[in-house]
Order: C-alpha cells, then structure tokens, then sequence
C-alpha cells in the first residue's frame, strides 16, 4: 500500500471507534469460532486508560456476545452495527425490535432454504438476521439476492446491510456512524477528533460519519472505501496503537 495512505501517528486526545472482526482480531470460517487474545485485551485496555476512556468498540456482532469474549474489560460497546450500545457510564440503549411476526415470516421463509444448504448459516442476533455464506462462497449472489427480496418483503422496518460473506437483516434507521455521533455528544468523547477503524462494508458509515467530523477513517486491507487512510492487516492495526502506546506511557 503507498505511504500517503499510512494513517498520521494517533494521538490520546483523540475519541477511538474500533470494529472488532477483521480489524482487531482475525475472521474466523464461523461467528462462533474467533478467538480474542490476551494481547489484544491488554493493548485494549490501555488505550482505553491512557486516552481518558476515549474507546468504543463498534461491531456487528451481539452485545452478549462482546460482553462475553471481552472478559473483564470494561468499556464503552455497540453492538449489532448500534442497534445496541453501552455508553461510557455503563447504561445501555437499544432500538426496539421488529415485530416478532415480521421475524418469524423471515426465518420460516429462511428454513427450508438452510436446510438445502447446509453451508449457509442463520445467525440471529437478536434484532438482526446475518445470512453468513462463508461455507459456500458460490451461493454469494445468490444470498445477497434471496436476502434483499425478504427484506423488501418485510416492509419498511427492515434494511439489508452487506458485510464480508454475509447478508445481514437490520431494523432501518441505525448504523455505526450514528452510533459514533451518539458517544461525541457524551463525555469523555465530546470535543475530541473521532478516529474510525473497520474493514468491511458496514463500517463505511463510520468512516463517512468521522469524514464529516474531520476525524481520521482508516480502512482495513483492500476494496473500495470512503476512509482516508488505509492499514493492511489486524497486525498493522494493532501496532499502530501500540507503538504510540508504548512512547507516551
Ligand atoms: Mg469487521
């Protein structure tokens, strides 16, 4: 990648919003399988103490489910794109949930079609439907296509959101860049320049949101994208932070 897309050195006065998969640890061939490490909880961890609590982690994935792997870190989260989200005194907020027939009418459409394909998978989050066809990247069109009928089907409270092998089902209306201008109208956020790191379709949002704000959007790896700045990989985001990290503690 050229250097004019290297990203400036980040600096502890700024508000850091992170994705998690794809940006902080490696994509794993099933939701369930990935693996937060002890490295990454500690580098965390202190980014989190020296930046005054300035770090929210911003992921597609189910709050439980964060709340789970993150252990013992405690920290501003959102999850499921910021449908749901802790803010940094711990109190949590969550859009309501589409009608539960209007779920139901999307899964039992979505049965038998899982059942011929064994290689896709339905994740339910709780208030989205993630179609992850990781297993069978042939059925991609295919995925894309069947998901964005249901969601037309559904009505209006729905939108189809695109990730990395997976077609993704969501209440309308919230996406990692609104969830960025929620935490800069709270403290420790407010005032501070947003920095946006993600890899994946959905995180356009948040660079587009952070690009407005004149933040920094930083890209992970290839493909197109919004965000100024790009790193590579997992390990280029991480020692990104941690080089700072380890000048200034
Ligand atoms: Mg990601």
């Amino acid at each position: 990648m050229a250097r004019a897309d290297l990203p400036p050195a980040p600096q502890l006065d700024w508000a850091y919003f992170l994705d998690v998969d794809g940006t902080l640890i490696e994509i794993a061939d099933t939701p369930d399988a990935v693996r937060v490490d002890a490295a990454l909880l500690d580098l965390i961890a202190r980014l989190h103490r020296a930046s005054g609590g300035a770090v929210a982690l911003v992921s597609g994935r189910a709050l439980s489910f964060m709340r789970q792997r993150l252990g013992r870190l405690r920290l501003p989260l959102a999850g499921q794109h910021g449908l749901e989200r802790r803010d940094a005194r711990g109190r949590l907020h969550r859009v309501a949930a589409a009608p539960a027939a209007a779920r139901r009418t999307i899964t039992q459409a979505l049965a038998p079609i899982l059942a011929r394909h064994p290689g896709l998978l339905l994740e339910d989050k709780g208030l989205t439907l993630a179609l992850h066809y990781r297993l069978a990247p042939h059925l991609a069109a295919y995925a894309q296509r069947l998901m964005a009928r249901l969601a037309a089907a559904a009505g209006s409270g729905f939108e189809l959101q695109l990730g990395k092998r997976v077609a993704e089902l969501k209440p309308a209306g919230t996406n990692k860049g609104k969830t960025v201008e929620h935490y800069l109208a709270e403290p420790p956020f407010k005032g501070r320049r947003p920095v946006f790191i993600g890899d994946d379709l959905n995180d356009e949002h948040g660079f587009a949101a952070v690009n407005r704000l004149r933040g920094v959007s930083i890209k992970v790896g290839r493909g197109r994208s919004c965000a100024r700045y790009r790193l590579r990989d997992v390990a280029a985001v991480r020692a990104w932070l941690a080089d700072t990290l380890q000048s200034r503690e």
